[in-house]
């Protein structure tokens, strides 16, 4: 796939060379199981505890409180599930939004068959959450709140601040899927009082198959998940099965890269989001899905109404770029974000998402704009 114009970093990033670098040597030399007591599996879990740092130096926490995992959606499911369980006799009651990614609605509706109740917060037109709705929610069986940092297709910022507040106001836990948040802009996890954290390597320059969930104040038991994966005890008991030290080591030096780099890669990565959506505007009637305001930089997910998203697509046969959620496109149902922020079946089957990332340059998105501005001629 050489020619390929890719903005579709939102359903996964290429890994970084100076990641793949640092992990190499963990699939020939250093082959040794971390757990292993000799040398060479201390040596290895030396590796693994730097990891660690760089992990929690990232997002502002202590490396005792991060644990690996195989990515967001085994985060997500050990959070929600483990989470329930465990706290089972404080209630049953969750409240989350309709514009989740599928990882936690799908978890979601999972816990409701094993008794358990959840809310479905429908969110404002410009995808942002209503917080008197939310506190209105509130009943004495609630534990916990789940809301995403950014979304994955319209790119929209939650108030995670204010959503944790009101959690603890109540008693309740806050957990924040932060997939499309962590390694693009600064998240520390005190600041904003997140209790329990989902993120993944492969959204921000790591491979696919690694990811990690922080959990606050985790050796003092303060958030108690019941594991979902039982074995050798590892990761605290949480997350048993031999540590994937190649994936560990390319989320830490990712997570070093992105401490270091992320905020000048913003500054490019944003105008560049601003030439393409000032370009793509200019086509009749075309508006941009969500709050402009409260967005994160990377991302424009533009309706072109009229227009057959996937038709568009098909045409611009080497951009990447994606007809809502990438989980959902097997399925040719209207994004459920796009339906929550209140477009027709019509607009959201004429939207595309436009996801930028730190190896795109002008002169691809100059490409772009006049690409789509030929299909428009065409029409
Ligand atoms: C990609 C994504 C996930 C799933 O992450 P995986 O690591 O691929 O399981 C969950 N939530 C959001 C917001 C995402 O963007």
């Amino acid at each position: 796939m050489d020619n390929i114009i890719y903005l579709d970093n939102n359903a996964t990033t290429p890994v970084d060379s100076r990641v793949l670098e640092a992990m190499l040597p963990y699939f020939s030399n250093e082959y040794a199981n971390a757990s292993s007591t000799h040398n060479f599996g201390q040596s290895i879990k030396k590796s693994i505890n730097r990891s660690r740092e760089e992990v929690a130096n990232l997002i502002g926490a202590n490396s005792n409180e991060i644990i690996f995992t195989s990515g967001a959606t085994e985060s997500i499911n050990l959070s929600l599930i483990g989470y329930a369980l465990a706290n089972i006799e404080k209630g049953k009651h969750i409240i989350t939004l309709k514009t989740e990614h599928k990882a936690v609605l799908d978890t979601c509706k999972y816990l409701e068959t094993i008794g358990f109740e959840i809310s479905y917060l429908s969110v404002n037109n410009d995808g942002l959450i209503d917080l008197n709705k939310l506190k209105s929610e509130i009943n004495d069986s609630s534990i916990l709140i789940s809301v995403m940092f950014v979304n994955n297709e319209i790119g929209v910022i939650q108030p995670i601040k204010e959503i944790a507040n009101i959690a603890h106001d109540s008693a309740m836990a806050f957990f924040c899927d932060a997939t499309q948040a962590v390694g693009k802009v600064d998240i520390l996890v005190n600041e904003f009082d997140i209790d329990i954290m989902a993120f993944s390597g492969h959204k921000f320059y790591a491979p696919k198959g690694i990811g990690g969930l922080y959990i606050k104040g985790l050796s003092n038991n303060k958030f108690k998940l019941q594991p979902i994966l039982h074995g050798g005890g590892h990761e605290n008991g949480i997350r048993s099965g031999t540590l994937n030290v190649p994936g560990i080591v390319a989320l830490g030096k990712a997570c070093e890269l992105a401490k270091k780099e992320m905020n000048d890669n913003a500054e490019i990565i944003s105008a560049l989001r601003n030439e393409l959506e000032n370009d793509l505007l200019k086509f009749p009637g075309s508006f941009v899905n969500g709050s402009i305001e409260n967005r994160i930089y990377n991302v424009c997910n533009i309706c072109f109404p009229g227009m057959d998203a996937n038709v568009m697509i098909g045409k611009m046969k080497n951009v990447a770029v994606s007809n809502g959620s990438a989980c959902t496109s097997a399925i040719i149902e209207p994004s459920h974000v796009l339906a929550a922020i209140g477009l027709s079946d019509r607009d959201a089957f004429a939207s595309i998402r436009f996801s930028l990332g730190k190896y795109n340059n002008r002169s691809e998105v100059h490409t772009v704009s006049k690409l789509v501005r030929e299909l428009f001629i065409k029409s």
